[in-house]
């Protein structure tokens, strides 16, 4: 099911002009109505349930009820990212609880170079089929 923000727990990032969730959707499917200053997905139908806004949000305010097969009715999975690491909290449908966490990145926030050490495009090949990575 798509995700659903939990208004109670949601501050609207505080006011700020691009919330979390706003600037992490792949979808653009988050809004931050103004006057409440509550977040909400404005288009349920298109979310991929890619989890990426309940990842960010810094007051666990959103929510996806995973697919059935892996979390009964009852159950829930929440995550709580943290700069290095993801703690996944798995409750269960009698109320117990599970905790695992994850290292998450391998060298400091915000610096990843996707294109370090990689070959300059040749513009005269952009229409053959392949990646600039791949020599063909
Ligand atoms: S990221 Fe969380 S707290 Fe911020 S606006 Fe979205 S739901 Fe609200
Ligand atoms: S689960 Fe993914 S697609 Fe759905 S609203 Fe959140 S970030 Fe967007």
């Amino acid at each position: 099911m798509p995700s659903f923000v939990i208004t109670e727990k949601c501050d609207g990032c505080k006011g700020q002009d691009k919330t979390a969730c706003m600037y992490i959707c792949p979808h653009d499917l988050m809004f931050l109505d103004k006057e409440r200053m509550k977040a909400y997905n404005q288009e349920p139908e298109q979310c991929w349930e890619c989890y990426n806004c309940v990842k960010i949000c810094p007051q666990q305010a959103i929510e996806v009820r995973a697919y059935a097969d892996f979390a009964p009715l009852g159950a829930s999975v929440i995550p709580m990212r943290g700069t290095d690491s993801i703690m996944w909290t798995i409750k269960f449908r009698n109320g117990s609880l599970k905790r695992f966490k994850f290292p998450i990145r391998l060298i400091p926030e915000g610096t990843v170079d996707p294109y370090a050490g990689k070959p300059e495009p040749n513009y005269d090949e952009l229409k053959k089929p392949g990646f600039f990575t791949l020599s063909i």
